[in-house]
């Protein structure tokens, strides 16, 4: 038996790498097995792990890349994944100012419609890197599809009062540019390595420990920074348009490391198709042009639909209410709807039912029927304008980050988040990361985990100094050695810098036999009392219901017996393609293990959300207390 090690040697002032074999005494394999515990040690070292492979993970990547970070991708579902990529949706809208002038006007909006909840520095910063983020992806090559008629007043995003400049960010077009520019960057892709833990080192962090879901092991990862680009919540409900991937769980790991989450409690619900499709959106202004009927069978009032037609999630604020109200009254089986889009009908609609004709093979003329799902975050971890979490080392992007949007969201810039922020926290973390490099102290130091009733150790095996502001690197210096390193990767394929030290996590093999009941459960709970109606009660007996799931998930505990890897164990797919070697870490009931410690997570961030939800007593937005004192 074996235990691979990566170790960190330096070569001519070059730091290299090296992967070497130790053979495992006996009494050490016997001893980890008594004691319940799966040591991974890191087999690689980055200066950058990103997490998530929608828009703001990729555009996380790509750009750490370019300022000269050596960089991981992980996620979940594989790259080009998550709501970004959602397979039921034409695509996305994405809009931002028409011109310089209008920046301010788009500003004040967003305050508007975010009902005084955003944070008004991080729009303002938010918006006027707007036009910079979508030159950069046309440059990638990315082309977006610009409307037939801008002026059409179909193209006000739903929310605001006044056109914008409006662009659709098509899936294969949008891969295409990612995929070449993550290639070009050097950028090593994790596909299906979800991240559980992250290590940190006096409040700094260090390390990640990812699940490989394919490979079913548990990965480890030393690195500078991490960017969290995991997406929103809306995977804690039961009906919910939103990738699978999506585990709300990085909102949890973010809070565990010490960061902030804002706004949880403001979620995007909006309609979609539960006949004669399932998890298909379905476009509000087609509501325009249709008939509905409410649980008795009575027929939705014209003024309703005509006002529902104006914005695609609901909101308490506006005249379209009843109709999600009545949507939400008529349960599971949905409300029925019947459309008559024809050729008349504005572009935007004709777009939709074209698309729904085409990919999904449903006429956008038949009866159907749809019902509220729960959609997209507007809260999350709270960042700065550079993405940083406010705790050294941790950044985040996109739909998993909060204060950019407020109760309620203009239409398409949920896309611009994951563009702007994503962009942003790779150069954040990068330059962070590369600080690390002519700062760092030697010595070994061990750090635990930060994350209270949680069963995993970071082991350091050499500490950077803890001064973390000393350690922050400057332009000029990411640009020194930006050329070095991208030839070192692109040349080597398999040969990466190591910056900081490696690092091992421990993991105890404890394992909940019924993490996806207890999932199962969760959603349940959500959908039931955390939709569109809310009120004290419900939100309690949901807070109750989270703790009771938090009490049976952590208690119960079984111990498979650990196996480690030997030599002749086949390279995963992955690892082979980088001329790697495979992981030291496989563990006979590792995919047990890694949904115990996922579920936890889960429950912390739906556990977040509806404390969120419950200290909110007024309506506002997106939330609706229906106990809320007039
Ligand atoms: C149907 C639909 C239509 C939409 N339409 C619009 C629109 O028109 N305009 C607009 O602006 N917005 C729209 N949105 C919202 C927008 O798509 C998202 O907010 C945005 O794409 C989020 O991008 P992201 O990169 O932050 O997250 P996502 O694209 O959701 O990506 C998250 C990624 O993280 C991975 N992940 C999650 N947890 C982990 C973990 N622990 N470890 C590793 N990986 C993890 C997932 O696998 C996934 O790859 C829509 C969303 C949906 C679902």
């Amino acid at each position: 038996m074996y235990l691979l090690r990566c170790r960190r040697m330096c070569r001519a002032g070059e730091f290299v790498c090296r992967k070497r074999y130790y053979p495992l005494s006996k009494k050490r394999i016997a001893r980890a097995a008594q004691e319940g515990i799966v040591h991974i040690e890191s087999e690689l070292s980055f200066d950058v792990v990103v997490v998530g492979g929608g828009i703001a993970g990729c555009c996380a990547a790509i750009e750490a890349a370019h300022a000269g970070a050596s960089v991981c991708l992980a996620s979940a579902s594989g790259v080009f994944s998550g709501s970004s990529f959602y397979p039921g949706t034409w695509g996305l809208g994405l809009i931002g100012p028409r011109d310089a002038a209008d920046i301010d006007d788009m500003v004040e909006t967003i305050l508007h419609v975010g009902r005084g909840v955003a944070d008004a520095a991080l729009v303002d910063s938010f918006v006027r890197g707007i036009p910079e983020a979508i030159a950069a992806l046309e440059a990638m090559g990315v082309s977006l599809k610009r409307p037939a008629n801008p002026d059409e007043p179909q193209y006000i995003p739903c929310f605001d009062h006044s056109l914008r400049m409006w662009r659709g960010l098509e899936r294969d077009s949008m891969k295409r540019g990612f995929e070449q520019a993550l290639c070009e960057g050097g950028v090593v892709r994790f596909d299906g390595c979800e991240l559980l833990d992250i290590a940190m080192d006096g409040g700094c962090t260090r390390g990640a420990l990812l699940f490989d879901r394919s490979a079913k092991r548990f990965r480890a990862v030393s690195c500078g920074a991490i960017v969290l680009a995991g997406g929103g919540v809306a995977g804690l409900f039961k009906r919910s348009l939103s990738a699978s991937g999506n585990s709300a769980t990085v909102q949890a790991i973010a809070a565990r490391c010490g960061a902030r989450l804002v706004n949880l409690e403001f979620m995007q619900i909006m309609p979609g198709l539960v006949a004669p499709r399932r998890n298909i959106v379905f476009n509000e202004k087609a509501f325009r042009f249709a008939r509905a009927w409410d649980a008795s069978g009575e027929p939705i009032a014209r003024d309703v639909l005509e006002a529902r037609s104006e914005h695609g999630p609901f909101s308490c604020e506006r005249a379209g209410a009843p109709l999600d109200f009545a949507m939400e009254a008529c349960g599971d089986e949905g409300m029925e709807i019947a459309c008559d889009v024809g050729d008349g009908s504005p572009e935007f609609v004709r777009t939709f039912s074209g698309w729904l004709e085409r990919e999904c093979s449903v006429s956008a003329s038949a009866p159907a029927r749809i019902a509220p799902y729960a959609h997209a975050s507007n809260g999350g971890i709270a960042i700065d304008e550079h993405g940083s979490c406010g705790v050294p080392g941790l950044f985040a992007a996109g739909e998993c980050t909060g204060g950019m949007h407020g109760a309620d969201r203009t239409g398409g810039l949920a896309s611009a988040n994951a563009l702007v922020f994503g962009r942003r926290a790779g150069v954040a973390a990068a330059k962070f990361a590369r600080g690390f490099v002519g700062e760092c102290a030697g010595g070994g130091a061990n750090a635990r985990s930060e994350t209270p009733g949680f069963a995993s150790v970071g082991t350091l095996a050499s500490g950077c100094g803890l001064d973390v502001g000393s350690c922050r690197g400057s332009d000029a210096e990411g640009i020194a050695t930006k050329s070095d390193s991208r030839n070192a990767r692109c040349a080597g394929g398999s040969r990466f810098r190591s910056r900081c030290g490696s690092v091992s996590f421990e993991v105890e093999e404890r394992a909940y036999p019924a993490s996806g009941a207890a999932l199962r459960e969760l959603r349940e709970t959500m959908s039931t009392h955390c939709m569109i109606s809310r009120d004290a009660d419900g939100l309690k007996a949901a807070a109750n219901a989270i703790s009771a799931l938090q009490e049976r998930v952590g208690e119960a505990a079984y111990a498979p017996v650990a196996s480690f890897g030997s030599e002749s164990e086949p390279a995963s797919e992955l690892m082979s393609a980088s001329g790697l070697a495979p992981s030291s870490s496989p563990c006979s009931d590792a995919a047990s293990i890694a949904a115990t410690m996922r579920i936890r997570l889960q429950l912390e961030t739906a556990s977040a959300t509806v404390a969120a939800m419950l200290a909110r007593k007024e309506s506002c937005g997106s939330h609706y207390r229906s106990d809320a004192v007039q």
